[in-house]
């Protein structure tokens, strides 16, 4: 059992609960520590570390006996219980937007609905209107959400897929041993793509029937698909498809070009070749005419250099540009994890954090990094326990005693302040003006029209106080879509006050998404990269916010938090 696994049958226990009129505090306990098992699981490796999950907040004798139970038996007694007592379809009409649990429960009791087909019908049918409290809007939203949710279903936040493919790949190595060789994610993982659809793995093996016969086995295989020599399928109990090829040495570059895509990429690379009487292939290079093998590939860089290329990294394959920039030897060196110092973005217990400021400036240091800047929440986020002036300078004073302790790290004094409704930053200036960074997010009225939110931003950026607009879209990837807002005219807004914008790094944000961040770069605008750790264990989940960056052809000068500290501050006009 990987810990998404165990999140999902939390997460499952939890959706019951509340289906069945549970108290609510039962049921955003086991959510809570869903959440938290998921998002730490790229810490965990893997399968289970049963000391560290139940170090999880959250975790406590309950849960414990059941995460002990999880990983000894594959099971919970206490979900199936639960799950006797729902139509099987009926949770998943939870994630339809705009349907809560009582909602849900009326729609099962009084029209007899227990899955989504169901429930589309009876909306087309216009029989939702007649239940209290719903009307011919909820039938449209509902009709709406349907298609939403639809598109969404197949593909996973990229912070959920990578870490589980990396698992997947580290279980396969044990369990083939000698006769796996090589083994690389290839697909819309390996563009470090923000959702991800189906897993593709690569590899090359002494014992190709070996590795397949131990692929097909693995114990997180819920069903196997196609199973052959040379290729094989699997369905895993995390809900993914997972598809591995194997292939000779002399043609893994061939094949881990053609797999990683994108189809995009791929057809302009395919024209390239044709206009030379080349054609490309999973298996090499042949001379279109003849059909005879000129080049195998061994390594994919091979494939670009017969078409006279540099090679194009992966994360830029989606036929924006990158065969113009290759061409032209323009291509962007693109920024590294490696060159990131310091963290922009993170919250202690003073906030909505889970650890305390020592804590935090611990786990950042042992990642390596010169800096990390601690943004709690601002008073007006009282959901967040927003810090009042006093707690604040309270604040202050512990990093203080911390930072006189250090030699080559110090904490930085700041603040996620937020963007009030009007505007206005939810402190006074004279308290901004003392801060190191200054990250400035909107965190509420997310329905606010187009015009009226851009103006909010722009206003909060023209204040001057701005060092950093945090998330600056507020989607949650598969959950919320961004706020309405002309992002043209805030990022004109940021350039005007030399402010930067975030990419905030939590996989369920990546806002900004690799397109804005680019059109940002493009305008002069520099950027930033925050984890948003809410833990300790948060704090490397920076790298997803890496892997947006270089997608939107960021270089490390693009990027606030690749300089030193003093470099750092002297840019943020504090010293
Ligand atoms: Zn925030
Ligand atoms: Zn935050």
């Amino acid at each position: 059992m990987t810990n998404l696994e165990i999140a999902r049958v939390f997460r499952q226990v939890a959706e019951l609960l509340e289906l069945q009129g549970e108290d609510h505090f039962r049921v955003e306990a086991y959510r809570r520590v869903a959440n938290n098992i998921e998002t730490t699981s790229e810490n965990l490796l893997y399968f289970h570390d049963r000391d560290a999950l139940r170090r999880i907040p959250g975790v406590g004798e309950g849960i414990a006996a059941k995460i002990d139970e999880l990983i000894e038996t594959g099971r919970l007694r206490y979900l199936e219980e639960l799950q006797a007592q729902v139509p099987p379809g009926l949770p998943q009409l939870l994630e339809i937007p705009g349907l809560g649990p009582k909602k849900v429960r009326a729609l099962w009791e009084q029209l007899g609905i227990t899955n989504i087909d169901e429930l589309e019908a009876a909306a087309k049918a216009q029989k939702i209107r007649h239940l209290p409290g719903m009307g011919a809007k909820t039938e449209q939203n509902i009709l709406k959400g349907i298609e939403r949710f639809r598109a969404h279903q197949e593909r996973m936040r990229l912070g959920d897929a990578l870490p589980y493919a990396e698992q997947l790949m580290e279980a396969l190595r044990q369990a083939a041993g000698a006769a796996l060789e090589r083994i690389e994610i290839a697909g819309s993982a390996r563009r470090r793509l923000e959702t991800v659809g189906d897993l593709d793995f690569v590899a090359t093996a002494a014992d190709p029937e070996r590795v397949m016969e131990a692929f097909v086995h693995l114990p997180q295989v819920s069903e196997v698909r196609l199973h052959g020599p040379t290729r094989s399928t699997i369905t895993t109990t995390a809900g993914f498809n997972v598809d591995l090829r194997i292939v000779p040495a002399e043609s893994f570059g061939s094949l881990l070009q053609h797999s990683t895509g994108s189809k995009a990429h791929n057809i302009r690379l395919r024209e390239l070749a044709q206009r030379r009487g080349v054609s490309i292939s999973e298996y090499g290079i042949t001379d279109a005419d003849s059909g005879d093998r000129l080049l195998a590939a061994a390594d994919e860089c091979e494939v670009y250099a017969f078409l006279d290329l540099p090679c194009i990294p992966p994360e830029l394959r989606e036929d924006r540009g990158e065969f113009e920039a290759a061409a032209n030897g323009t291509l962007p060196h693109l920024l590294e994890l490696e060159q990131i110092r310091g963290d922009l973005h993170a919250h202690t217990s003073y906030s909505d954090g889970a650890c305390s400021v020592a804590e935090m400036g611990d786990a950042a240091q042992a990642l390596g990094y010169q800096y990390l800047a601690l943004t709690d929440h601002s008073p007006s986020l009282d959901v967040a326990h927003g810090l009042s002036v006093e707690r604040l300078l309270q604040r202050a004073e512990e990093i203080d005693d911390y930072n006189a302790g250090q030699k080559r790290f110090r904490l930085l004094n700041g603040t996620e302040t937020d963007i009030r409704a009007d505007g206005s930053l939810d402190y006074p200036e004279e308290i901004l003006e003392q801060l190191d960074v200054v990250v400035a997010s909107v965190h509420t009225r997310f329905g606010m029209k187009r015009e009226e939110m851009t103006d909010r931003i722009v206003k909060a950026l023209d204040s001057g106080h701005v060092d950093v607009l945090g998330h600056p879209t507020g989607r949650l990837i598969n959950r919320r879509d961004p706020y309405e807002v002309d992002l043209g005219r805030v990022l004109e807004a940021a350039k005007r006050a030399d402010a930067a914008v975030e990419i905030n790094a939590f996989p369920d944000r990546l806002d900004l998404r690799d397109v804005d961040a680019r059109a940002a770069k493009e305008l002069g605008v520099r950027l930033a990269i925050g984890s948003d750790a809410h833990h300790t264990q948060h704090l490397p989940l920076l790298r997803y916010g890496v892997y947006t960056a270089r997608r939107a052809w960021l270089e490390p000068d693009d990027v606030l938090n690749t300089r030193s500290a003093d470099e750092l501050l002297r840019l943020l006009g504090k010293q």
